[in-house]
């Protein structure tokens, strides 16, 4: 539609989780309902090459893309609100960027010049803020700038900003989020520190267009002026974004605070109709309050911080949301089941097992693999969810006393889940994950084809382990379907209980492909199953 890119740039202020993401993520959504192609990218001040090795405690969930690349959760949100896949080019960290120039230091690519933050850390980052229109062009590429102003690690991002501004200053729009606290004693917002920020951004050399205020209540037209009158932004350009009940209400909220038109009007872009429609069908059922509760638990090792399991958690809201219900989660701490035996399970209406790294918490998931057998109970195992109900079957059904997955037990003597010859001696020299999308193809009359409705489907992959196909047959006999198989029927991809109402595990993540408008067969299956479950499971427990 646009000859040219046009390049919105999301800055952060006072405080770090602000949703940023959000923010970036819904503005995405609303110009891609004006009719532009829109792309999301994130730029990360931290010194890990990529998100892969951080521990989501830390850092929430590791969101893995179509082409197989490990990137921060904030991608996550940018793929559901926009409705489009983003690549590996789309996250790029400080790590990488400076890997790839001492890389060149050593190569002797500088010819002996003195190597330094500015010109050549600077230079790296603006070459990778167009990186992605190589591939794909889109009319506007939005570019969210992690950490928060005034930290240190973020100043060679902010310098290259303003480097390519200066270069670009007709196609660069500068959006700043910030925070306007309340003040609870005094019953009134403050202000200053984005004053302060704002001061600080400016320090730099970037003037922001639109100030985004995020607050617990919506600021007031007086609290607009004030901001507009130190910061120099015109007040109409200081947007109220408070807190929401969920994420999703978020694009409608900016969308009535006009900010998709602000960027259009700064970027002289033509104004074509917002038209949010499908979205706002989505959040009408979302918020209808006449909604059937269903409960899910959700059995993992870290509990404590959902961001941990984030699209698991969003694809559970999307199909929620198809199967016009309303869910509740329980976090069930993988660690407890053992004291807590059955206890947690008599609430939930369902149970999940997601993916994840390592021995702990085993013995509980096989437990609640076990009792969702035994009871009829609808459950899904994603990745090590998928090895964990392999287990299970292979324990309690086969008698296998000592099966086990040989990442949990390298001498086992019945190795259910193993590593294929190849990928031991790439494991064995580091690396060697099967990440990204690969082909799966879907056995016909299973219940997976049913909810699929296809005959071969792309799935994301994160893993090292697969299942191991000499126990197939054993398996077969006793009433396991492999519904889905990688395409030359090497690799099981999908495993169904015949026997059970829901009993379904998969080897990828299908949670990483749901959106809100498009919820993922998979989960939606399975929320109908709790749905029917949980109308029956007063006369059961
Ligand atoms: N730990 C398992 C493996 O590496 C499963 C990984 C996951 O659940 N993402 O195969």
């Amino acid at each position: 539609m646009q000859d040219q890119t046009q390049f919105i740039f999301v800055t952060g202020g006072v405080v770090s989780s602000l949703g940023k993401g959000i923010v970036a993520a819904s503005l995405g959504a609303l110009l891609k309902s004006k009719g532009y192609s829109v792309t999301c990218q994130k730029f990360d001040p931290y010194l890990n090459v990529d998100p892969g090795t951080m521990s989501p405690y830390q850092h929430g969930e590791v969101f893995v893309t179509e082409d197989g690349s490990e990137t921060d959760l904030d991608l996550g949100h940018y793929e559901r609100f926009t409705n489009q896949n983003v690549t590996k080019l789309n996250n790029v960290t400080s790590g990488m960027v400076f890997q790839e120039v001492l890389n060149k230091e050593r190569n002797g690519d500088y010819l002996g010049a003195t190597v330094q933050i500015i010109p050549h850390i600077t230079d790296e980052i603006k070459k990778r803020f167009t990186a992605c229109l190589e591939h794909c062009k889109t009319d506007i590429l939005i570019t969210e700038i992690g950490g928060t102003v005034g930290d240190i690690e973020s100043l060679p991002f902010l310098e290259a900003l303003r480097q390519f501004t200066f270069a670009n200053p007709k196609s660069c729009c500068h959006i700043h989020v910030t925070l306007v606290p309340f003040l609870e004693k005094a019953g009134e917002f403050k202000t200053k520190p984005t004053q302060h920020s704002i001061k600080e951004l400016r320090g730099i050399g970037i003037h922001p267009n639109i100030i985004v205020c995020r607050s617990e209540h919506p600021i007031t037209p007086n609290q607009k002026q004030k901001i507009s009158m130190f910061c120099d932004v015109d007040a109409a350009a200081v947007i109220s974004c408070s807190d929401a009940n969920s994420i999703y209400d978020v694009p409608l909220m900016l969308e009535n605070e006009g900010l998709e038109n602000l960027v259009c009007d700064t970027l002289d872009l033509k104004k074509a109709a917002t038209d949010m429609s499908h979205w706002k069908d989505y959040i009408q059922t979302m918020h209808n309050p006449t909604l059937k509760t269903i409960t899910i638990g959700i059995v993992g090792k870290y509990t404590e911080l959902s961001d941990s399991y984030i699209s698991v958690v969003e694809a559970l809201k999307h199909a929620a949301v198809a199967n016009h219900c309303k869910l509740e989660i329980e976090w069930i701490r993988a660690d407890d089941i053992e004291e807590l035996a059955t206890k947690p399970f008599m609430s939930v209406s369902a149970l999940l097992i997601p993916g994840g790294f390592g021995k702990r918490g085993l013995t509980g998931k096989i437990a609640a693999a076990k009792f969702a057998h035994e009871k009829n109970m609808p459950m899904l195992g994603l990745c090590l969810g998928m090895h964990v109900l392999a287990i299970e079957f292979a324990r309690h059904v086969l008698l296998l006393k000592g099966a086990d997955s040989s990442e949990f037990d390298e001498k086992t003597t019945d190795p259910i889940i193993h590593l294929l010859e190849e990928q031991e001696q790439v494991t064995q020299k580091g690396g060697s994950m099967r990440l990204g999308a690969y082909p799966c193809k879907i056995m016909p009359k299973t219940k997976l084809s049913k909810l699929y409705k296809r005959k071969t489907v792309q799935e994301r992959h994160r893993h090292r382990y697969e299942f191991n196909n000499a126990y197939k047959e054993a398996f077969e006999e006793s009433g396991i379907v492999f519904s889905g198989l990688s395409p030359d029927e090497a690799l099981v991809e999908v495993m169904e209980l015949t026997d059970h109402p829901f009993y379904m595990a998969c080897q990828f993540h299908p949670e990483f492909k749901s959106r809100p408008t498009k919820p993922h067969p998979l989960f939606e299956g399975f929320i109908a199953a709790a749905k029917t479950f949980s109308g029956i499971q007063q006369e059961l427990f």
